[in-house]
């Protein structure tokens, strides 16, 4: 199932894995971003742990892209390849090819006899 922590595009191979969560934001204090200039190691990592980020499990940024549809689904309903344009439905995980075949009817079941 594709999502946030692939790796690699299934369809093109392109590299989605980013950086890792915790260097990244040593490095923007080490580079000079006044919002973490005075932060300690122990604090940028506490940063990074609101990204789910532990040292005994590092996590990364990710170059997939989330496809959110107004109206449809409050959160992201597809994920999109930055490289090769491939569309994965995240609940289903099926390869849907294009953004619009996210959306699919939803089929409700009514009981008219009620
Ligand atoms: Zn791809």
């Amino acid at each position: 199932m594709v999502n946030e922590q692939t790796e690699n595009c299934p369809k093109c191979n392109a590299r989605w894995r980013g950086e890792d969560i915790y260097e990244h934001f040593l490095a923007r204090r080490d580079n000079g971003d006044v919002f973490y200039a005075n932060k300690t190691d122990e604090e940028i990592l506490e940063t990074a742990s609101s990204y789910g980020y532990t040292l005994e499990s590092p996590q990364y940024f990710s170059h997939l892209i989330g496809i959110e549809i107004r109206g449809y689904y409050d959160g992201v309903a597809g994920w999109k390849c930055p490289a090769c344009g491939q569309v994965w439905n995240r609940f289903t995980g099926e390869e849907v090819g294009e953004e619009r075949r996210l959306l699919t009817p939803v089929i409700s079941i009514t009981n008219k006899n009620n």
